[in-house]
């Protein structure tokens, strides 16, 4: 049987490997627990915990990394967001960096975990992100981007760590689509959904509500994708 994986797969278990290699150790010393990272098939990309095994697992979706090679549909993403408002790696949005982040932002909710701090409904809080900020801080964000670039290197994939062109959100129109997950909204008026309908400057979403569900049209500009979802 032939094993060619595609190049976003392989990718994919680069990101396995830097976060048992040089994220885990983080944890190891904190706790017995166990460690599973793999690439799914989608875009989903989490940290989950199971309680009954003390097992972490690490999911890093093949159309996540796929998406993060290209401006257009790397725009909506979270990671995108954090590097350039909270100017990790200088600010530098490439697909090197927004997988190295990537890393950084799953194991981070894998030490919140650890202190007890991850709620529902507020996955994204201030204590996920004074961890986020401590990892890069540390060079970790960092330890795994080298880490990255030289094994596709070695391995012969592709991974540029060149700026990738932001398009105007408006002409993404493209890359959401009916049935989607997406978030808008910050703090209190956070709102997570599924697109309805795709309008040419908006979309129509529907949010669960406490009876039924409500309809909001949101600016293409608004929405966002978040690792989590999918
Ligand atoms: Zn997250």
């Amino acid at each position: 049987m032939s094993l060619s994986l595609s190049p976003h797969r392989q990718l994919g278990e680069l990101l396995c490997d830097a976060t048992r290699q040089i994220l885990w150790p983080l944890a190891t010393n904190r706790s017995d627990n166990q460690l599973q990272c793999r690439v799914g098939h989608g875009q989903a990309t989490y940290h989950r915990y199971d309680p009954r095994h003390s097992l972490h697992q690490i999911t890093y979706g093949v159309r996540m990394i796929e998406a993060k090679q290209q401006g257009a549909s790397a725009a909506a993403w979270l990671s995108t967001r954090e590097i350039s408002r909270r100017r990790y790696f200088a600010g530098t949005i490439s697909p090197l960096n927004l997988l190295a982040h990537t890393c950084c932002h799953e194991f981070a909710h894998l030490l919140q975990q650890l202190d007890g701090k991850r709620f529902r409904g507020s996955v994204h809080n201030r204590h996920f992100y004074s961890i986020l900020d401590n990892l890069h801080a540390q060079g970790y964000g960092e330890r795994v981007q080298s880490y990255l670039a030289e094994r596709a290197q070695r391995q012969g994939l592709p991974l540029s760590d060149q700026r990738l062109e932001m398009p105007d959100p408006a002409s993404a129109r493209a890359h959401w689509q009916v049935g989607d997950k997406v978030y808008f909204g910050e703090g209190q008026g956070h709102r997570v959904g599924h697109i309805l309908r795709v309008n040419r400057k908006t979309c129509t979403v529907a949010c669960p509500a406490l009876h039924g569900q409500l309809r909001y049209r949101v600016p293409l500009t608004m929405l966002r994708r978040e690792e989590e979802s999918a």
